[in-house]
């Protein structure tokens, strides 16, 4: 990987997770579906509307995900299978295109609908691919309609994201055959990260920069083989493969959490457009220090506290590089729902090779080696939360991580508090 900037600490290379042992397990899972993403990806692009086809467990997943949020227009809602539906009485194909038909007059606004598929075995007999063909026939050029599963039975939480960007990466245009070389940020970043990120983008000169997913679907970026594309999330890997069947080429880099990801993220993508170091020093180092100011007064409060992450979100590698390098936590396992090996090389480089690494899920073996560990903190799904909190563990919801902007040099410190809040809290509970 390329050489880190300066930091204030730890930013020697360490002996890292590369090729460290991983414990593969398989059994029992504790997390939510791909449906979760919708809660972020409908904040993400304005204009686009996500109807789960589905059951009423969906519904009141997504619904209880996505918190007490009302909207006069809310841009998502579940298409309920009823019970004329399930007995197999109404045709399927003509409610769902009633359905949609219905959905589209009332609401104009819609750009870009995605038919979202869920684990009812009736939905799952459903061509929503197919569905989505005819629809858009039908409602093109005013409506593109889209569709993938955010079911249970094939996606984790994180992974209905990929599903959704890899279903949008066939529909970007081509580039111009004289375009210049152009840097595409793959993954949803919420809106203030999205423009500090083109604001540094921009002051070190890498243009033209463009976003996927982007915030209106007029604004699909286009793709080629002069595009390379740096991914902002690590739990991408379908979206990955059908960019690069588009031509375009991955810069490897760590994820942007922390200053020390931050920096070699930006780097990375700053070495790949040429960027002189000297240039690099000056535009990245206010916010640097700005993130070392808010990272110092957590330090205290973290250094050389245990944390066990379970597998959840994808993104517990990249955390665990910045909870033991920036903050001095001992990791005491961190485990991933997939390990991408290539997306994730320059985490692991940096990850110290005391960390156990995990990958799939055994949940009883886990909450063995869990206990057995006694942690001063948990990363873990809501499911596992309660649990573990009754029994004097104290816990950090993983999907806050995704509903929170922590990307950046700016959301470093708000980064290190999401850990540093619960334990203060304990310790005050223990006073
Ligand atoms: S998609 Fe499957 S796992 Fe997700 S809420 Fe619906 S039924 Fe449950």
């Amino acid at each position: 990987m390329n050489a880190l900037a300066p930091l204030s600490r730890n930013a020697e290379p360490v002996d890292g997770c590369g090729s460290a042992p991983v414990l593969r397990e398989r059994g029992q899972h504790e997390v939510f579906c791909g449906l979760t993403g919708i809660v972020w990806l409908h904040r993400k692009i304005h204009d686009a509307f996500f109807l789960v086809v589905g059951s009423r467990t969906c519904a009141h997943l997504i619904q209880s995900a996505a918190g007490v949020m009302i909207f006069a227009e809310p841009r998502f809602a579940t298409a309920i299978l009823d019970e004329r539906d399930l007995a197999g009485i109404a045709d399927i194909d003509d409610e769902l295109d009633s359905v949609v038909g219905r959905l589209l007059e009332r609401r104009p606004d819609i750009k870009l609908l995605f038919l979202v598929g869920s684990c009812p075995s009736e939905v799952i007999k459903i061509d929503l691919k197919r569905a989505a063909t005819r629809q858009s026939r039908l409602y093109a050029p005013r409506v593109r309609i889209l569709s993938y599963s955010g079911s249970g039975i094939e996606t984790t939480f994180t992974q209905g994201e990929d599903a959704c960007l890899a279903s949008l990466a066939p529909m970007l245009p081509n580039e111009a055959t004289d375009a210049a070389p152009s840097l595409l940020v793959v993954g949803a970043l919420a809106d203030v990260v999205e423009d500090q990120a083109a604001r540094l983008f921009d002051a070190l000169g890498v243009a033209p920069v463009k976003f996927l997913p982007m915030r209106h679907a007029a604004d699909l970026p286009s793709v080629g083989p002069k595009t390379s594309y740096l991914l902002a999330q690590p739990f991408l890997a379908d979206t990955a493969r059908a960019l690069e069947l588009r031509g375009a080429k991955r810069i490897p880099a760590p994820f942007p959490l922390g200053a020390e990801g931050t920096t070699a993220w930006l780097r990375a993508a700053a070495d790949a457009f040429g960027v002189s170091g000297e240039r690099f020093e000056t535009v990245t180092a206010p916010g640097r220090a700005r993130a070392a100011t808010a990272l110092a007064r957590y330090r205290a409060v973290l250094s050389g506290k245990r944390v066990f992450l379970f597998p959840d979100s994808q993104l517990e590698i990249p955390l665990a590089r910045f909870l033991s390098r920036e903050l001095g936590m001992q990791v005491v396992e961190a485990g991933t729902p997939y390990l991408h090996r290539q997306h994730l090389a320059a985490e692991l480089d940096l990850l110290p090779s005391t960390v156990r690494l995990s990958e799939g899920q055994h949940v009883e073996n886990q909450l063995d080696r869990c206990r057995a560990d006694r942690p001063d903190i948990v990363v873990c799904g809501l499911g596992l939360a309660n649990p573990l909190e009754a029994e004097g563990i104290t816990t950090k919801w993983s999907i806050e991580l995704l509903f929170t902007p922590i990307q950046g040099y700016d959301q470093a410190g708000d980064l290190a508090e999401l850990f540093a809040r619960p334990l203060v809290r304990r310790a005050r509970l223990e006073v």
